[in-house]
């Protein structure tokens, strides 16, 4: 199941080149009170919400996918979870540029464990990428993203797939400087998330897949999941030895190597094989 948000707030499941509308069925989500519960009342739900959702699709209305302006597919992710230095070629090419580096040693995922960007950065492809600091080096980072189906903490890796609803495209988009990561990848927009949510039944191993990141047309980064330093039962197993993962929390897998700059007016368009595609929009502030 491929579920998008589109105008407005209105929840669409694609099938084909079509969106059908099924906001109808969020009345059906629990009534929410303060204080809030913890995860995305969407993506807590969407076991039970399913096959209503599919009979739903059968007689809703429909919309061409192509040329609606999406909006982040988890509308309330509580944590945006990064992982640094993830790929070993990325590894490289950042002790090796100083424009990334800043002089310092960059290490390791073992190193580093995992760092959070602010859920306030969550926009969606239908949104440009607006740059702020204009006189500092804004990169790209195109990466595979888990979204968190189910709670739990302490998950072993060998169930981490069960706590998976599934997958999304994500833009790590970073300014380059020395303070911490959790600040510079935290800008407004600077968490692309889209074009849809691919629920985890339709990607039978999420270990393999073709990623590239192109930029007006120009292939910057070109890899495979397969060479993730910590794959994605790994990431699940730390992340929740640190913090209780909720519905709706996505994991960021990391970059590939290939980072660069962006500058206003350029467009990024990032592929991740069984996922999707999806175009963003730089624009100056
Ligand atoms: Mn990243």
């Amino acid at each position: 199941m491929r579920l998008c948000r589109f105008e407005a707030d209105r929840l669409g499941l694609i099938r084909g080149d079509r969106v059908h509308d099924v906001t109808a069925a969020l009345t059906d989500l629990p009534a929410q009170r303060w204080p809030l519960a913890p995860g995305d009342p969407l993506i807590a739900a969407l076991p039970t919400l399913r096959p209503v959702l599919e009979r739903l699709a059968d007689s809703a209305p429909s919309l061409p996918l192509a040329g609606l302006a999406l909006d982040s597919p988890i509308a309330n992710p509580g944590k945006v979870i990064g992982a640094p230095v993830n790929y070993q070629k990325h590894l490289a090419e950042s002790r090796a540029d100083r424009g990334i580096n800043f002089g310092t040693e960059i290490k390791g995922i073992d190193h580093y464990g995992l760092f959070l960007k602010a859920s306030s950065a969550v926009i969606g492809p239908g949104a440009p990428v607006t740059l702020r600091f204009p006189e500092r080096r804004h990169d790209h980072e195109g990466e595979l993203v888990v979204v968190v189906g189910r709670a739990g903490r302490d998950i072993a890796r060998g169930h981490a797939f069960d706590h998976v609803a599934g997958y999304c495209l994500g833009l790590d988009m970073t300014v380059r400087g020395t303070e911490d990561r959790s600040l510079r990848k935290s800008l407004d927009g600077y968490a692309v998330l889209g074009p849809w949510l691919v629920t985890a039944d339709e990607i039978a191993d999420p270990g393999v897949l073709d990623l590239e990141l192109r930029v007006n047309g120009e292939v910057r980064q070109a890899a495979n999941t397969r060479d993730l330093i910590w794959d994605i039962p790994r990431l699940i197993e730390y992340a929740s030895s640190f913090y209780t993962l909720y519905p709706g929390d996505v994991i960021m897998t990391g970059t590939p190597e290939g980072v660069g700059p962006v500058q206003p007016g350029d467009i990024i368009s990032l592929t991740v094989e069984q996922v999707g595609t999806m175009q963003v929009a730089v624009r100056a502030a």
